[in-house]
């Protein structure tokens, strides 16, 4: 690890202005995955501005229209036992717990989930070229092993993974992020704020240079009786997904008459598709109608040399996670595996 300076931020303002006065400075609060990386030399900041004394961002709010507004430095395990987010977004819950580790969970913050980097073997392997450390160099993953890559979104630039639970669920449950800069605050749709690699895979997302996370607001819906995450891995526990499902569905009668699906582990970002969810409205929750949608998610994946499996367990996972959601209270229980 570098040297570096560190100091502490009690506001926004401060901590940007911090961060201006050192055009290689990091922020860092859990610093779960950055304290990984500097250990790695993956990353190798000259100042750390801690900003975990900001406390207007250490809270969970419900929102006037029945949502809820999650403080970006609330920890990840302090919001999945909150009991607003149990009660209205258990989907949420259930996709934060399928993450790290119990001690991970308490240190890594909502925001720093989202900032979290691919874990990328090649990445973090300082010895062989990568685009995403280092623009330029190639892409060890597309002729190494890939096992672990994306199958849908690639680039022949980057075919990196982004690894996080929660925002598969973030995705799913239409979230909005909101940023702030020197003198501004802005907002966007989840969905937008994570980006595919193109040419340019360095670049994870579209918080610009000395801009801070400060809420994810999710707003109110009607999907708290009928949802699921499915994660598949290669153990049952602290192991990013191979592929990963969050499901969420809101029924009249016998039918579909709004649903979510987002899925992990197959892409740069959290992977949802609008046609797919489109096709299930009105549609009844059959296996055959899960398909018909996995095969529309689906639609254009492509595998490489050890990742092609991915594609027909994504489709499993959906059809089976859509099943799942129906019942969501036994589907759920600990160490409850569903047949493939
Ligand atoms: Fe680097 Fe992306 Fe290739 Fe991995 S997949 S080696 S992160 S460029």
């Amino acid at each position: 690890m570098n040297n570096f300076n560190y100091s502490q931020a009690g506001n926004i303002q401060e901590a940007i202005h911090l961060a201006g006065i050192n055009e290689n400075a990091a922020f860092i609060a859990g610093g779960t995955n950055l304290t990984d990386l500097m250990k790695y030399m993956v990353l190798q900041p000259d100042a750390l501005i801690d900003i975990n004394r900001i406390d207007s961002y250490h809270t969970i709010e419900a929102t006037e229209d029945g949502g809820v507004r999650l403080g970006a430095l609330v920890t990840n395990a302090d919001t999945a036992y909150h009991p607003l987010i149990e009660e209205r977004f258990p989907l949420l819950s259930k996709a934060i717990l399928a993450g790290a580790s119990a001690q991970i969970r308490n240190m890594a913050t909502n925001g720093g989930n989202l900032l979290q980097r691919t874990r990328c073997y090649y990445y973090y392997d300082v010895a062989t070229p990568c685009n995403k450390r280092e623009p330029g160099t190639g892409c060890s993953a597309a002729s190494g092993y890939n096992r672990m890559m994306a199958v849908l979104g690639t680039s022949e630039h980057c075919i990196a993974v982004f690894p996080s639970d929660m925002c598969v669920a973030l995705a799913a449950l239409d979230a909005v992020v909101y940023i702030s800069g020197a003198s501004w605050e802005r907002s966007m749709a989840f969905t937008a704020f994570h980006r595919l690699p193109g040419d340019t895979p360095h670049i994870d997302n579209n918080l610009q240079p000395n801009e801070i996370i400060t809420f994810i607001e999710i707003p109110a819906n009607n999907f708290h009786q009928h949802y699921s995450y499915l994660k598949l891995r290669d153990r049952n526990s602290y192991a990013f997904a191979l592929v990963s499902v969050a499901t969420a569905l809101e029924l009249d009668g016998d039918s579909i008459k709004d649903a979510r699906i987002a899925l992990g582990g197959v892409a740069h970002k959290p992977w949802r598709s609008i046609e797919a969810e489109a096709f299930l409205q009105g549609k009844t929750p059959t296996r055959e109608n899960f398909a018909a949608a996995a095969d529309i998610i689906m639609e254009g994946a492509i595998g490489y040399e050890h990742n092609s499996f991915k594609i027909e367990l994504a489709k499993r996972a959906i059809i089976r996670n859509g099943l799942m959601a129906l019942e969501p209270a036994s589907s759920q229980l600990p160490g409850a595996q569903p047949s493939l």
